[in-house]
């Protein structure tokens, strides 16, 4: 099954796939070692800047190499690609989803660069996501709060969404409801009434939640079950795993200078996450 197959079935069947970023190593050991032990089917994404420090291609073999030894289902996606040519990039390469973010950019461009980027992807089988508003926040942990008008400028108006699908022919559309990203100390309530709406306008296009860090539990099951989202993206909450894990790792082992040795721990925290994350969002077992 490819990515757009497994997309099809979770709508289906009202589970999410997770799309986990992953930033360095463990990370990626962390989700393949989750996706294998909860039988999950799982994407695993690169920002831009994630994608320059791995290189493309690396990225590419790493995921093919996990896929035939471990025997996991393992899709590949570039996150917020800014411009056509990261997008085009990663299609050469070898990536099986692509995000546009234009959302920067005057809608007239990002329309234009996203009919653009849908017929390429198309035509080797990817599918495309893409947005029209800007998410609030960054994947961090943030220390400041974040104001209701600042997530609300970023909402989603479902009728433009709509418009923007059906000029464009997207496959998967990031739908802003109350998401951000990162995690601030109150996390904003997700307004499942204007996902609904969202839903209604485009019962033919796939929904993703980015942000989906610090969102509790219960507000992602209903994102999933009442407003039909089927990807979401995790982020802040591995990054966060990794260091507060490795700093404890250095601390007990402050003779250790073989640092791979000590990642075994640090691979688990982040495990665990990702298997929780598994759990809610009702993808294990389907793989
Ligand atoms: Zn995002």
């Amino acid at each position: 099954m490819n990515a757009k197959e497994w997309l099809e079935k979770a709508k289906d069947e009202g589970f999410a796939i997770g799309a986990f970023n992953v930033d360095n190593l463990e990370i990626f050991k962390a989700v393949v070692a989750a996706a294998k032990n909860k039988k999950s089917p799982v994407i695993v994404e690169f920002s831009d800047s994630e994608a320059k420090y791995f290189g493309l291609a690396n990225i590419v073999d790493l995921v093919q190499n996990a896929r035939e030894t471990e025997g996991v289902s393992l899709f590949l996606n570039l996150d917020h690609g800014p411009d056509k040519e990261n997008v085009e990039a990663a299609i050469d390469a070898g990536f099986e989803m692509v995000h546009f973010d234009g959302a920067k950019k005057p809608y007239e461009e990002n329309l234009r660069i996203t009919k653009e980027i849908v017929p390429l992807a198309h035509e080797k089988g990817l599918t495309v996501e893409a947005e029209i508003d800007h998410i609030a926040g960054s994947s961090t942990v943030h220390k400041e709060q974040i104001t209701i008008e600042e997530i609300k400028q970023g909402f989603t108006n479902p009728e433009r969404a709509k418009k923007f699908v059906g000029e464009t022919g997207i496959d998967i559309y990031a739908a802003f409801f109350g998401n951000v990203h990162g995690v601030f100390p109150i996390m904003p309530k997700v307004d499942l009434e204007l996902l609904k709406k969202i839903r209604e306008v485009l019962p033919n296009t796939f929904l993703s939640m980015h942000g989906g860090s610090g969102i509790s539990d219960e507000q992602v099951r209903q994102a999933i079950q009442v407003g039909g989202v089927v990807k979401i993206n995790i982020n802040t909450e591995l990054r966060q795993a990794f260091r507060v894990s490795l700093e404890k790792a250095l601390r007990e082992n402050p003779d250790e200078y073989a640092v791979y040795k000590i990642m075994p721990a640090v691979i688990s925290a982040i495990q665990s996450v990702v298997e929780h994350k598994i759990d809610i969002f009702g993808s294990g077992g389907k793989a």
